[in-house]
């Protein structure tokens, strides 16, 4: 029996991402791909027939109702900038509590003005990292096709905020594929505590994915990975809340690590539609920043010189890529794990995105990584490697004069510091051993910014000793 809750359908559709096809499909439509061309959707909305606020400031109203969970959320509090779902639909566990800092020792170590640097923390978020900005939306309109299940391929994240979100709302059965070996224990744990069927394959994230999109489809199973694009309707309110810690003002730039770029796209469709409703009147401009380890992105539109083309992009060169990348077997290997994705499912979304926003890309290595992570760490806010990615892209543009020291910066903090103990400790290096087996076969050399433990006898005196000399 179909349970949807329709809107009307004029409202708010999907539409695919390319201008020629136009290939549509209803509100409740769940394989999240073009019955025309098969390629991604977005959810779109006739702007004209719905009620938008004139400016952004409007929903600072909803500061003053924080007793109500959809005012409270980071993400509901915008529900008329995300309007596909009917009030009472909204499943939510209080995502989007996060915070835009300034963070002026990180700026010096980027090469930016002191003031210029602001770190957008998603790790405050329920699980952890921005995905629960995602699946909120995502698990809202699960609820309004009545799905029972729900299902993604993760390389740790996705799945702990689906895990959560399953057991919160103990409305769905929540199912995780992942690869073998990869993923870091704090994510796993997430997964494993809140109850998820996890499905570890012999295999790795990219071979995740392409089975989750099988058995969902066979299964009619509920997909949260970023393929669905409600959940980049939810990932665009990171994005509200960075100009809302900068009262409105549209920053210089936007720095954000690019994986399955989904939160690249996402960045790019708010942008899009802040700019048709004037409710803003600059548009920043982008930097995704693959890790040197899972450079897709990087090398399909830097050397292939692929574009978005207005709406055509070169898709035989593309596809001529990946061709090549499977003959060589060529598999992503970095120590940010979130971002080791060599096939990212949203590439031409995140090719729009680019276009839009005039954006560039480039890539870091793990070294850059891990020392950026440091310095973010030495800064206040804890993040996990591949969030790094950000700042260690944010220096390395900042270095050849991409981004200007007097620009305004926003580096975007993927997900927490806890996430992924393993890199930390290994970094800050209790002995060469555990450096070299964790860290050295990635290729990272140096510590630069360690901060060792210091071992010392049970003794006053000694104890006394090394605090004087240490401190
Ligand atoms: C998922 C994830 C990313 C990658 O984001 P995409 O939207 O897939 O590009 C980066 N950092 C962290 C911590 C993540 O969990
Ligand atoms: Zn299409």
């Amino acid at each position: 029996m179909l349970r949807t809750i329709h809107l009307r359908s004029d409202l708010a559709f999907q539409r695919c991402i390319l201008p020629e096809c136009n290939g549509t499909a209803s509100l409740d439509d769940t394989r999240f791909a073009c019955p025309k061309c098969e390629g991604l959707m977005d959810v779109a909305y006739d702007w004209n027939k719905l009620p938008v606020p004139s400016s952004m400031a409007f929903f600072e109203s909803k500061w003053s109702q924080r007793h109500l969970p959809r005012s409270f959320s980071g993400v509901w509090r915008f529900h008329d900038l995300l309007p596909f779902a009917p009030p009472e639909m909204v499943l939510t566990i209080g995502e989007g509590q996060t915070l835009l800092q300034r963070a002026d020792l990180v700026a010096q170590y980027t090469g930016l003005n002191s003031g210029n640097l602001f770190l957008q923390y998603e790790g405050m978020n329920p699980s952890g990292s921005f995905k629960d900005n995602g699946m909120t939306a995502a698990f809202t309109h699960a609820r309004m096709t009545g799905a029972k299940r729900a299902a993604c391929a993760s390389t740790g994240n996705t799945s702990a905020s689906l895990a959560a979100y399953c057991s919160a709302t103990g409305l769905m059965r929540g199912i995780v594929f992942i690869g073998s070996g990869k993923i870091s224990y704090g994510k796993l744990a997430q997964a494993l505590d809140h109850g998820a069927l996890t499905l570890q394959i012999a295999g790795d994230f990219d071979d995740a994915m392409q089975r989750v999109q099988q058995v969902s489809r066979k299964l009619g199973i509920y997909l949260v990975n970023s393929v669905n694009p409600f959940r980049l309707e939810g990932q665009k309110t990171i994005m509200y809340r960075v100009l809302e810690g900068l009262r409105w003002e549209v920053p210089d730039w936007i720095v954000v690590p690019g994986g399955n770029l989904g939160n690249s796209s996402a960045f790019g469709k708010a942008f899009m539609e802040l700019k048709e409703l004037g409710l803003i009147n600059k548009v920043p401009r982008l930097a995704v920043i693959n890790a040197a380890g899972a450079n897709t992105f990087n090398l399909l539109t830097g050397q292939n010189q692929v574009t978005w083309n207005q709406g055509k992009p070169d898709y035989k060169t593309t596809e001529k890529f990946f061709h090549a990348m499977d003959e060589k077997n060529l598999r992503a290997s970095t120590i940010a794990s979130a971002i080791e994705i060599n096939r990212p499912v949203n590439l031409s979304k995140a090719l729009r995105a680019l276009e839009f926003c005039n954006g560039v890309v480039t890539e870091v290595t793990d070294q850059e990584i891990l020392d950026a992570k440091a310095k973010v760490g030495a800064g206040g806010l804890g993040c996990e490697p591949a969030s790094a990615a950000s700042v260690a892209g944010a220096r390395k543009l900042t270095g050849q004069g991409v981004i200007a020291p007097s620009e305004r910066v926003v580096c975007i903090l993927t997900g927490h510091q806890l996430k992924d103990p393993t890199a930390t400790v290994a970094y800050h290096g209790a002995d060469q051993k555990t450096f070299d087996e964790v860290l050295g076969v990635r290729g990272v050399r140096r510590a630069g910014f360690a901060n060792r433990a210091v071992q010392l006898p049970n003794s006053l005196d000694d104890i006394i000793k090394a605090i004087e000399v240490f401190s």
